[in-house]
């Protein structure tokens, strides 16, 4: 069977899991977390960057940044991941669903002003798939409106909006490192802070909401508890993995994009022969290969997609439930409709994607399908 998702490994991962044995030092903030920050830091031009466990704790530490609490509204997809949602909702907030564009899963920007009410207090734009939503948009009418943006990039590592790096553009933002993403390391993540007024208290949240990091540096002379926070950073164990990746980001980066290409070049008529979309990156945005999927012209076609791969050994898959419907949320939604969240829920197939595919199989499997 050929997997959906098949994980990366450069070869080089246990190797800096044993050095970081060896320094004598795996309890986190330590040498590997410090490398991994500065790169990302240096990379992609945040001010702070944070290792954590996941991406759903950044999100949950952006959730406690952003001083969310009980009785507050946060403008979020629909489809997107649950994390996206339970950050905010843990700290008591109510999420209002906004819906999908017509043809891209992302946040329909043109709909999100009218979800604005007294209460809110962030948007948090999700670039699904790695491409982006439209920033400029979204960045204004925070301003207008005094909303934080805090952006949910978990998918979005390497790619840009109009030439600059996701995560970098809004107030915070989140990565993920989980397998099924481009570079990982099993689990884990990464707050990146763009805004200066969150940088200190983002420290200490990470920190179990000590000032031990200030302590670390000599800033202050002892240390102790001094704000809410949790135990959010990682081991060296894990940053030392993440290294191993780091340095093959390129490699990696290049070899996705290959097979995402390759796809397109070779489904395109195919597509348009059974009434199938393929993404369409706008002009605005960069690809970062995190996924290729398609647009099914409905749940029948998707499923007797998904049957014949099945037939031929191949996994292919869909992906998010609409949150609004989600058993957990569906009484807590204020009813409105928002069908293309539930097109993309229906209709949205995703391919296999890793560094080792051999996609033309796939792509020959694929094209005899409706044929
Ligand atoms: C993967 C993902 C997450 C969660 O990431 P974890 O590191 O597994 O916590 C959150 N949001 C989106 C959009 C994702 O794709």
């Amino acid at each position: 069977m050929i997997p959906f998702n098949k994980p990366y490994f450069t070869g080089k991962e246990t190797h800096y899991i044993e050095d970081a044995v060896k320094r004598g030092k795996i309890s986190g903030n330590g040498d590997y977390t410090k490398m991994c920050q500065n790169y990302f830091e240096t990379t992609f031009g945040f001010k702070k960057a944070l290792l954590t466990t996941s991406c759903t704790d950044a999100l949950e530490m952006c959730a406690i940044l952003a001083d969310i609490k009980q009785g507050d509204e946060v403008i979020i997809p629909s489809y997107t991941f649950v994390s996206t949602a339970i950050a905010f909702i843990r700290q008591g907030a109510k999420v209002i669903f906004a819906d999908s564009e017509p043809n891209n899963p992302n946040i329909d920007t043109s709909k999100i002003e009218s979800l604005i009410t007294s209460k809110t207090k962030a948007i948090v734009p999700v670039h699904y798939a790695g491409i982006a939503c439209d920033m400029d948009v979204i960045m204004d009418m925070a301003n207008r409106h005094d909303l934080l943006v805090i952006e949910d990039a978990a998918q979005a590592i390497c790619a840009t909006y109009k030439g600059k790096p996701l995560g970098s553009i809004g107030h915070m933002s989140a990565f993920s490192f989980h397998e099924t993403k481009n570079i990982i390391s099993g689990e884990g993540g990464l707050l990146a802070i763009n805004d200066e007024r969150f940088i200190k208290r983002s420290e200490i949240i990470w920190e179990k909401g000590t000032n031990r990091a200030e302590f670390f540096r000599g800033e202050v002379n002892k240390y102790g508890w001094v704000d809410t926070g949790s135990s959010f950073l990682p081991s060296e164990v894990i940053a030392a993995f993440l290294w191993a990746q780091i340095e093959n980001i390129e490699k990696i980066q290049n070899k996705r994009l290959e097979h995402w290409e390759y796809y397109y070049a070779a489904l395109k008529d195919w597509a348009v022969t059974n009434r199938i979309e393929l993404p369409e990156i706008p002009v605005f945005a960069s690809n970062n290969a995190h996924m290729f999927y398609l647009k099914c012209d409905s749940l029948k076609q998707r499923d007797a997609i998904i049957k014949h791969l099945k037939e031929n050994d191949i996994l292919a898959v869909f992906h998010y439930i609409s949150l609004h419907s989600s058993p957990y949320y569906v009484n807590k939604h204020d009813g409105r409709a928002l069908p293309y969240s539930d097109r993309f829920t229906k209709q949205l197939l995703r391919l296999p994607l890793y560094y080792e595919l051999e996609p033309k199989h796939i792509v020959n499997k694929l094209l005899s399908y409706g044929s």
